[in-house]
């Protein structure tokens, strides 16, 4: 069994070698990936992912595991009331527990502009008939029992739930198998085939893939992808730190967070921590080079970030990492397996601190693990999904900006149409690459 977080030193648990053709090839093994490949592979069509390390290493296992309905924009939120029904029956069909429970999210009002922002919400959640309630201090207090503080109120959704992440993407990818995809880990891919205009095929480490069409959903590192191909992607990194407490008694059996901290029960009976304003921004020649256009998202501060000046040798938008390698040389996506940034000890220490704060009564409960991870954002904080107009047969879902854990499934339904040229269900306008570049104004989606 792999331990967490995953890492390279754990067993593949799919094999190469990749095929000599393949219709579709997916590069990125994360939810958005997975999930692309078993809804293709549903239809019968032949489908290849790679993935450079191991499915789910990065962000896909690392997340809160909230799957949320609640605070989305508003264009996203047909596709995640589709991903959570997407979500039951996956459940299901895998066979395997993946820690899937209704429990509800909250979010805590610590101001009454806190409170304003939520009334905002409601005006959404009525339009797509949400189970979603405003609530006052006392009911607040009702919901979630043994709080030291007193509340302006809370946003709660009581149909919105919770999976545990490194179980749950593992599984999908054994189901999405089971269904006829191809899944190859350590296997990275490298450049692109592109002649006339079209995508022919895809060079990896392990040789080279005919294929059709090629679905890039490489998270962090898309953008770094895209580019060798002069596709530009306006993408961000963001460090976070996550801790995880010991099982202890249930406060609350949702997640729920207000700006200080975040917390989610989770199935071994711990709560999975977070707190607000830990996010570290990572800078590189590409956050400069896009600089301007996250000026919107820097003064609305979304990420609650600090900057680092220097993105580490090897991350994606480090200032060593090489922007052009050849389809038969070492590419950066080899040479860095698992993106596993450290956890931050100051912000370790400031989380237990935060909980304890808020939970004086645990204050004997102790931290058995912490671990960091690398969001990929985008200036407007919503993703890009779309096909890439100057090649024709590459698709890009990426830049998830902090919420595709729980959307995964329904964007995943939603792309592997797209490739195939179905109708899609929703109006994806929003998600579009081009609106970095047509001079569309950025319309900031809600903060992470
Ligand atoms: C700490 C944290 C907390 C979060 N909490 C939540 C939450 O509670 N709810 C929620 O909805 N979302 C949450 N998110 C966001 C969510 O985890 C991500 O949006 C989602 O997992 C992104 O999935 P992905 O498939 O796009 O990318 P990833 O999971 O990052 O997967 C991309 C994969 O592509 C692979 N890859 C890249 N380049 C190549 C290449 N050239 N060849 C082969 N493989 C390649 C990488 O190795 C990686 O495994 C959180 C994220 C973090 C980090």
């Amino acid at each position: 069994m792999p331990t967490f977080p995953f890492s390279e030193a754990d067993p593949i648990q799919h094999p190469g070698p990749p095929p000599k053709t393949s219709e579709v090839v997916i590069v990125g093994g994360g939810v958005i990936g997975v999930t692309t490949a078993l809804f293709l592979a549903k239809r019968s069509i032949p489908v290849t992912l790679l993935e450079k390390g191991r499915v789910a290493a990065e962000q896909s296992s690392r997340n809160w595991g909230w799957i949320r309905k609640q605070g989305r924009d508003a264009d996203e939120l047909p596709i995640v009331i589709e991903a959570c029904r997407l979500w039951r029956q996956l459940a299901e069909e895998c066979g395997e527990d993946i820690g899937l429970n209704q429990t509800g999210v909250t979010y805590l009002a610590n101001s009454d502009k806190d409170m304003v922002g939520f009334e905002e919400f409601m005006k959404i959640a009525a339009i797509h008939e949400l189970d979603t309630r405003l609530l006052d201090t006392d009911e607040t207090a009702q919901l979630i029992k043994g709080m030291s503080r007193k509340f302006k109120g809370a946003l709660t959704t009581p149909s919105d739930m919770r999976a545990e992440p490194w179980l749950a993407v593992p599984a999908l990818a054994r189901l999405a198998v089971r269904k006829g995809a191809k899944i190859i880990e350590n296997c990275a891919a490298r450049t692109l085939e592109i002649s006339a205009g079209k995508i022919k095929g895809v060079w990896t480490e392990a040789g080279y893939i005919e294929a059709s069409s090629v679905l890039v959903a490489g998270g962090a590192w898309s953008s770094l992808f895209l580019r060798r191909h002069g596709v530009s992607i306006p993408q961000l990194s963001v460090r976070v730190t996550v801790a995880a407490t010991e099982p202890m008694p249930e406060i609350y059996s949702g997640a729920a967070a207000d700006d200080h901290i975040a917390f989610r029960r989770r199935q071994d009976g711990g709560y999975t921590l977070a707190g607000g304003g830990s996010h570290l921004l990572y800078l590189g020649p590409d956050a400069f080079r896009h600089a301007t256009k996250y000026i919107p998202a820097l003064r609305n501060d979304p990420f609650g970030a600090r900057y680092f000046p220097f993105a580490p040798s090897g991350y994606p938008d480090g200032w060593s990492t090489r922007r052009y390698w050849a389809p038969n040389s070492k590419s950066p996506f080899e040479s860095m397996r698992v993106l596993n940034p450290a956890p931050q000890p100051a912000r370790l220490r400031a989380i237990e601190r935060n909980f304890k704060q808020l939970f004086p009564q645990f204050d004997n409960v102790r931290l058995k693990a912490g671990w960091g991870g690398m969001i990929d954002a985008m200036p407007d904080v919503v993703p890009v999904v779309d096909q890439v107009r100057a090649v024709s047969g590459l698709f890009v879902a990426t830049g998830m900006s902090g919420h595709g854990f729980g959307i995964g499934p329904g964007i995943g339904r939603v792309v592997s149409d797209l490739v195939q040229g179905n109708e899609i269900g929703h109006d994806l306008s929003r998600f579009r690459l081009s609106r970095f570049y047509d001079g569309s104004r950025v319309r900031l989606g809600p903060a992470l």
